[in-house]
């Protein structure tokens, strides 16, 4: 097959590591035959030196026709004097708004090979765990109206910010939840906070029925309070966690915490049609830019999402996630994940041995 992919290597070590990871998609075409046709743009920092804003029309079309986006990271102190609203961060959230991305997918597993890294006592830890957040990115309280008002209590100037879902919102990612719980382990754990919020409770009946249609799925409820606690208690019981945009915003940057290693870590969002935007969850590591040393899995893992997820080519992202397993277990370390005293490999080394394993 033919693929079109848009890609926006952005900023700081974003063109690193997408580089690698776009040299790792060329071998799966090689080995599976497919191939690859690529659209780069510029988003983020990159693009408001060259054109003064973070996200141009160009790249938005170009991202729009292509099959699938894959991007590295934006942003970083060169930028950081910006006016908020010309921020190289307000390119993704351009972006996720032009593609209509509802659903951002972010797996959380622990490598056995990387055990030491993990933050979790071992026995708490046990066989591992492997579990997939599905965060809904469009509604909430996030887009809720936010404005200011007098307190009802004489307390004088109040914040307030509408939270809100509509039960169609809920229905679309609870869906998602469901489909993908299917070619996993078969579990959903429903999080909200039903016990207080009119919001959760809408999700919480809306959950329930749209999980009467997938039997074959097995659905759990959690308040958030809890399953904050569960995720350092027994990550291992969690397959598939469904969740709004302010739980999940929370609940996934705790889940990656507990994998110990932030480069390598893949996302997908993804739209109704099942089209998306890869990413790796770290950002653009202005610290170590340019020097070689930055772990490209993150990006590499993203790039096995995207053809799982947008393109169903099922035996060829297994085909990466083996080679990336088999790379750590014949012992190759970036930096962020060696050990103390252990032998490390850069950017480009780390990607030749995953192609080399595919
Ligand atoms: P960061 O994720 O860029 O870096 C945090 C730490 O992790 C740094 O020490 C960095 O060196 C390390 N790190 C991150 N990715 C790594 C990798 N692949 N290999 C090795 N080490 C890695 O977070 P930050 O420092 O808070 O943010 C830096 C910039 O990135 C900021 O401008 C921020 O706004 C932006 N950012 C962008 C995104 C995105 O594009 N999606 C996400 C988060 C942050």
């Amino acid at each position: 097959m033919q693929y079109t992919i848009a890609v926006v290597k952005g900023d700081g070590i974003g063109p690193e590591i997408v580089s690698e990871a776009m040299l790792v998609l060329e071998r799966i075409g090689e080995k599976f035959g497919h191939s690859f046709t690529w659209q780069e743009v510029l988003a983020g920092g990159c693009s408001i030196d060259a054109y003064g804003v973070p996200l141009t029309q160009e790249t938005i079309d170009v991202c729009k026709a292509a099959d699938s986006v894959l991007l590295g990271a934006v942003g970083g102190p060169k930028w950081d004097e910006v006016p908020s609203d010309h921020r190289p961060e307000r390119a993704l959230l351009g972006l996720r708004a032009e593609l209509g991305l509802f659903a951002n997918l972010r797996p959380a597993m622990m490598y056995s090979q990387l055990a030491a890294a993990c933050p979790i006592k071992p026995e708490i830890i046990g066989d591992g765990f492997d579990l997939v957040i599905c965060r809904e990115l469009t509604g909430d309280v996030y887009f809720g109206k936010h404005y200011r008002s007098q307190s009802t209590r004489g307390w004088g100037e109040m914040g307030c910010d509408d939270m809100n879902y509509s039960v169609y919102e809920v229905e679309r990612i609870a869906r998602r939840a469901f489909e993908m719980a299917r070619v996993r382990r078969g579990k959903v754990t429903s999080v909200d906070k039903a016990n207080v919020l009119e919001t959760s409770r809408v999700w919480r009946e809306t959950v329930t029925r749209i999980g009467t249609e997938y039997p074959d799925v097995a659905l759990d409820h959690m308040y958030v309070d809890n399953a904050a606690m569960q995720l350092v208690r027994n990550p291992g019981q969690f397959d598939v966690i469904v969740t709004g945009n302010l739980f999940g915003d929370i609940l996934s940057d705790e889940a990656s915490m507990i994998t110990g290693s932030i480069g390598m870590l893949p996302s997908a969002s993804l739209n109704e049609s099942g089209r998306g935007m890869y990413e790796p969850i770290h950002g653009s590591a202005p610290d170590i830019a340019g020097r070689g040393i930055a772990n490209p899995i993150a990006t590499v893992l993203s790039c096995a999402m995207m053809l799982r997820y947008s393109f169903g080519l099922t035996a060829e992202a297994d085909a990466i996630e083996a080679a990336v397993a088999a790379t750590l277990a014949a012992g190759f370390r970036t930096g962020d994940i060696a050990a103390p005293g252990e032998a490390t490999v850069g950017t480009h080394a780390m990607g030749e041995e995953i192609r080399a394993r595919i």
